[in-house]
Order: C-alpha cells, then sequence, then structure tokens
C-alpha cells in the first residue's frame, strides 16, 4: 500500500476550511479502512500567508486529528509555489493536490489511487461541466485553453491542478527549475504514462475566489509567455506585413506623383505614422514581456519559503 499525501494550498480560507477539513478527514479514513492507501498517509495543508485565522484554524485542527498536517510559508507565494511546498517538502509515494473550496470532486481521488494502481504515474483531474461558475469565468476559461492550443501549448482541456501524481514523477518535475512554474502545461512535458478521470465542478462552498480577473489575466498570461514564442513570432510578421504596406503605399505616391505632380496630404503622412508607432510600441512591450521573463529567471529566487510546521 501506498502512502498517499494530499496537498491543500489555503489562501485566505477560513470560511471554507471548516467543512473542508470534515470531508478531507472522512474520505482519508475511508480510503485507509478500504485499504486503498497505508495507514500514514496525510492530508497536508499549506497556509499561502493568509491574513485571517488560516493557520490557527489548521494548527487546532491537526493537534486534534492525526491524518492532518500543516506548513505556513512566510508569505503570499501564490497557488502554485503553495501546490510545491507541500510536494518538494514532504515525502510520501503519492501526491494529490486538490483546492481548498474542493470545488473538485474530492471523491474522484478514490478513482484516482485506482488509475494509478493501474500502473498511470499522473491522473488528471478534468472537469465534465462547468455549469456553476459564472458565464464569465467559463468564457475566459475556455477562451484560454483555445489560445494555449493556438499557440502550440500542450495542456489538458478544463484541467486546471486537481491531479495525482507518483513520487518519481514529483521527482522529475525538479528538473524544472523555471521560476514561473505553470505547472498544468509542465507535468504532461515530463511524459509518463497517465489517465484522467471526470467530475463535475461544484461552487465554492464558502468565501470568495482568490482569482479576481487581474490575477487571472496575469496567470494565464504568465502560461502562455512561459510556453509559446509564438507571440514573438508574431511581432517579426507583423514587420513583414506592415513594410510590405508600406512599400506599396511608397509604389502609389510615385504614381500619384508623376501623373498629376503633386504629393498627397498630411492626413496620410498621420495615418502612417501613428500605425507605425503603435506597432513598433507593441512589438518592443512583447519582447520586453520576454526580457522581463529572462530577468525573473537568472535571479533563481526560491519558489517558497516554509516557515513553520505541524507535523507528527
Ligand atoms: N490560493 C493560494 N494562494 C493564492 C491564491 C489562491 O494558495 O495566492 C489557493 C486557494 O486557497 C485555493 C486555490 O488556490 O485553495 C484556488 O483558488 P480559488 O478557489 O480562489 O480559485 P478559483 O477556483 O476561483 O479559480
Ligand atoms: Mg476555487
Amino acid at each position: 500500500m501506498k502512502k498517499l499525501l494530499i496537498v491543500i494550498p489555503c489562501y485566505n480560507e477560513e470560511e471554507v476550511l471548516p467543512s473542508t477539513l470534515n470531508t478531507m478527514s472522512k474520505l482519508l479514513n475511508k480510503m485507509i479502512d478500504d485499504k486503498l492507501v497505508s495507514p500514514d498517509s496525510r492530508v497536508h495543508y499549506v497556509d499561502d500567508g493568509s491574513h485571517d485565522k488560516t493557520w490557527e484554524v489548521l494548527v487546532k485542527e491537526c493537534n486534534k486529528n492525526q491524518l492532518f498536517e500543516a506548513s505556513k510559508l512566510s508569505r503570499n507565494f501564490g497557488h502554485q509555489g503553495a501546490i510545491l511546498a507541500g510536494m518538494y517538502d514532504n515525502d510520501a509515494d503519492l501526491y494529490c493536490t486538490i483546492d481548498a473550496d474542493l470545488q473538485d470532486d474530492p471523491n474522484c481521488i478514490i478513482e484516482m489511487v485506482k488509475k494509478i494502481n493501474e500502473g498511470n504515474d499522473v491522473v488528471y483531474g478534468v472537469r465534465k461541466r462547468r455549469d456553476s461558475d459564472t458565464f464569465f469565468k467559463r468564457f475566459t476559461a475556455q477562451a484560454f485553453y483555445k489560445i494555449m492550443s493556438w499557440l502550440g501549448v500542450k495542456v489538458i482541456y478544463n484541467h486546471a491542478d486537481f491531479r495525482m501524481m507518483t513520487k518519481r514523477t514529483v521527482e522529475q518535475l525538479k528538473q524544472f527549475p523555471e521560476r514561473n512554474l505553470f505547472l498544468r502545461a509542465v507535468v504532461p512535458l515530463v511524459g509518463f504514462k497517465s489517465d484522467m478521470v471526470y467530475y463535475d465542478r461544484t461552487p465554492r462552498l464558502a468565501g470568495e475566489t482568490k482569482y479576481p480577473l487581474k490575477k487571472m489575466l496575469a496567470f494565464a498570461w504568465n502560461g502562455i509567455s512561459s510556453f509559446s514564442i509564438v507571440p514573438l513570432r508574431l511581432v517579426t510578421l507583423m514587420g513583414f506585413l506592415i513594410s510590405f504596406l508600406g512599400a506599396c503605399f511608397i509604389l502609389r505616391i510615385l504614381i500619384n506623383y508623376s501623373s498629376h505632380g503633386s504629393v498627397s496630404g498630411w492626413a496620410s503622412t498621420v495615418t502612417l505614422i501613428t500605425v507605425f508607432s503603435g506597432v513598433q510600441l507593441i512589438s518592443l512591450g512583447i519582447i520586453g514581456e520576454y526580457i522581463a521573463k529572462i530577468f525573473v529567471e537568472v535571479k533563481q529566487r526560491p519558489l517558497y519559503i516554509v516557515e513553520e510546521k505541524v507535523k507528527k
């Protein structure tokens, strides 16, 4: 039997934690009773620098329930950092990551273990429907997956960060040293045998989303720019296109000049200048984004810092 570690990132989740703790305790107890995982399996909560009572609640519950353990990060490192802290800093045979709001069906974890036992190294949780999400969230998420696939990035459609991985997969993940780690695109790059489980995404039990639009857009752009150089190619393409248009324009002016001896007026000049400067600024901006990325990568700053731990 394998030791399972269920990693749950928590950022200001005091409202949702009581029900999550309850559900996870029941689930893991059942899995241990059914001899699906070893009795030393644990649920590991990672407090990602919360400002509310999340850590106090976790410490109290960990002292009561022997299946629970927790670590506290020194500040807010973001969802991906919290997940990595949970996986890299704690030993187990199987790692499962799931959000604290249990929007992803925790009962799938049972099926995930079974799929691992069938010989898979990675099991992705995939959302069948998103009825519970707002239209806006659904639309933006769908657009994101579409754009990613246009740009040639392999991500699993409707899979977020609910997945199970074997120890050797997590060991291989450590070989990806990037700071802008976008797990859902990196895990498929490891390449081990994988399978999927499907579930319906339910509404958040309590509290508010920790991913407001601004964070969501930043996350999406990070995913795109970490995995695709197509935006840079588009800049070059745009350059060629505009140069061609420019050449056509010069030709027209020359023809005009020879036919009635006058040059076109200022309107066309102004139009050209604005269009060209716009395109140049956009191009510089895109190139700048990638340079900024290199800047962040070369610094090799830590992805997380664990400040405190509650463990048996
Ligand atoms: N989260 C985190 N750090 C952050 C933001 C979010 O650890 O900076 C956690 C959060 O507590 C939750 C998970 O990431 O467990 C997903 O966040 P949320 O459910 O708010 O995102 P949504 O489902 O709305 O996209
Ligand atoms: Mg959520």
